[in-house]
């Protein structure tokens, strides 16, 4: 060994020379080529950025743990929540979702809550929002739906007709939309707003018996928002602010916390539920099923690098444990193939065994080879299945449960197109003052749009969600309410 541990090698570990001066013919230049040095340099400069993230680019993250509060192994048999005072580490990644990698944190915007618990059975990845519902419930829509939440293709600006344009065809946006324009449609730091599964998962205990759960995540901090004016104006001042609000908290000990809660129905109230369970736009009333203690999570550690930890970790919905599977929420079933996918083509084939990534459980499989295959690829072991050879095998007790199935294969809409009464409900609970900005937020932005069509077609929604909603919308408009409604 001639180099000591400060010198400066290139990444092959050979001592670098000079690292101030490129290698040049005479003083003046030109360049040598064969200061592969500088090449290298150069070339791995150019290659710093994994393509960001489609949705979801800018984001903040966060190491802490879980800790089960209340017994729930008579619903599920998932080890890391089998019993009170059980801790498992875990890993969350805090974002907004139109904005590019740069973009302001405090615009309206719902906010990603991906978790990823490192549970003793594998990792379980809970990636959700800070809302219970979604604009759309077919994974077919989504790349429809963002495209209208980025940029125009000719202005590279974004683009209210478009967004707007999209909602008022899609009434099944309504309730979500009424979220976003209202006061959650600003959290006031990521540490101040809740967090939801969103989709309806299934739990299963040790004997098989399943149940339909949703996820509540409720702050510890206490709800706070920024106002339109407030929000932008942090834009403005501090585009980072809720990443820096988040490192800034953890770093001097105030740690964030929030509470875990599931609500559950009984498989059999699927059938008749006054609206099918699985519809992501909706959510279960929580007079019908209320919500249930499950545990406490608390984020105490901030990461030591960026890029390794936050920009490299890869959430999935399909990154599930045993004792929780999926629903046939038509949104959820997209999101299995899709997040995955994102994660092969912006991160790499083997982006699991990253260390951000890597379970705390073993890994053992027949996967091998792939780009960037930096563990030691399995050795010599056993490289298929089955075989004589001792390789590792499956486990009967741990195959998702079944459930029946029915109907015709074909493409279909839900069976229930009622778009209007949750909205309302939303609409219904908030004070006055809640009222008055929800509307101007949404004048605000729907003042933008050129087309009256398009006003008047989405003032009919808000208007059938509550007359009221609809009227102050279309005053705000300086239009009136279209005559069939
Ligand atoms: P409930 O009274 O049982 O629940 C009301 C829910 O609304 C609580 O989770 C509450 O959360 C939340 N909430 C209160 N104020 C606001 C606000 N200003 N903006 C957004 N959410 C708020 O009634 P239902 O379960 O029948 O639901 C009524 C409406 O509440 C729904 O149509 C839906 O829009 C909204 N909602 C319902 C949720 C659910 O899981 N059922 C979850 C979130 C919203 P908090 O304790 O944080 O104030």
């Amino acid at each position: 060994m001639t180099t000591n541990k400060n010198n400066l090698t290139t990444s092959w570990g050979a001592p670098v020379g000079d690292n101030q001066n490129s290698m040049t013919a005479g003083s003046r230049g030109p360049t040598l080529i064969q200061d592969v040095h500088l090449l290298e340099k150069l070339a791995h400069f150019n290659r710093e950025r994994v393509p960001e993230r489609v949705v979801h680019a800018k984001g903040a993250g966060a190491h802490g743990y879980f800790e089960v509060t209340n017994d729930v192994s008579k619903y599920t048999k998932a080890k890391f929540l089998s019993e009170v005072g059980k801790r498992t580490p875990l890993f969350v990644r805090f974002s907004t979702v139109a904005g590019e990698n740069g973009s302001a944190d405090s615009v309206r915007d719902p906010r990603g809550f991906a978790v990823k618990f490192y549970t003793e059975e594998g990792n379980y990845d809970l990636v959700g929002n800070n809302t219970p519902v979604f604009f759309i419930r077919d994974a077919i829509k989504f790349p429809d739906f963002i495209h209208t939440q980025k940029r125009h293709p000719v202005t590279h600006l974004k683009n209210p007709d478009a967004v707007w344009d999209f909602w008022s065809l899609s009434p099944e946006s309504l309730h979500q939309v009424t979220i976003l324009m209202s006061d959650r449609g600003i959290p006031a730091t990521y540490r101040h707003m809740h967090g939801f599964g969103s989709h309806t998962f299934k739990w299963v205990n040790a004997e098989g018996e399943g149940v339909w759960i949703k996820y509540h995540f409720k702050t510890e901090q206490g709800i706070k928002n920024l106002t339109e004016e407030g929000g932008t104006k942090i834009a403005g001042e501090n585009p980072d602010y809720h990443t820096q609000d988040l490192y800034e908290a953890i770093e001097k000990g105030d740690f964030p916390t929030w509470k875990l809660y599931v609500q559950i129905m009984p498989l059999e109230d699927a059938d008749t539920y006054r609206f099918d369970p699985f519809d992501v736009t909706k959510v279960w009333s929580q007079k019908d099923y209320p919500l249930i203690e499950v545990g406490r999570m608390v984020l105490n550690r901030n990461p030591e690098n960026y890029f390794a930890e936050v920009e490299q970790a890869t959430f999935s919905p399909g990154t599930l444990v045993p004792g929780i599977e999926p629903s046939p929420d038509k949104m959820l079933q997209g999101r299995l193939f899709a997040y995955a996918d994102a994660h092969r083509y912006r991160v790499g084939a083997n982006h699991n065994s990253l260390p951000i990534n890597r379970p705390k459980a073993e890994v053992h499989n027949y996967q091998r080879d792939g780009q960037m295959r930096f563990d030691s690829n399995g050795g010599g072991s056993v490289y298929y299945e089955p075989n004589s050879f001792g390789g590792p095998q499956e486990s009967p007790e741990n195959k998702t449960t079944a459930y029946p199935v029915s109907g015709s294969a074909d493409s279909t809409a839900y069976d229930h197109n009622d778009h209007y009464t949750q909205a309302g409900d939303l609409y219904r609970l908030l004070s006055e003052e809640e009222r008055t900005r929800l509307v101007s937020n949404i004048v605000g932005s729907m003042k933008q749009v050129t087309k009256d069509e398009i006003k008047l077609r989405q003032i009919q929604h808000f208007y059938k969600a509550d007359p009221e909603y609809g009227t102050r919308v279309a005053e705000g408009l300086g239009l009136s309410v279209p005559q069939e409604v």
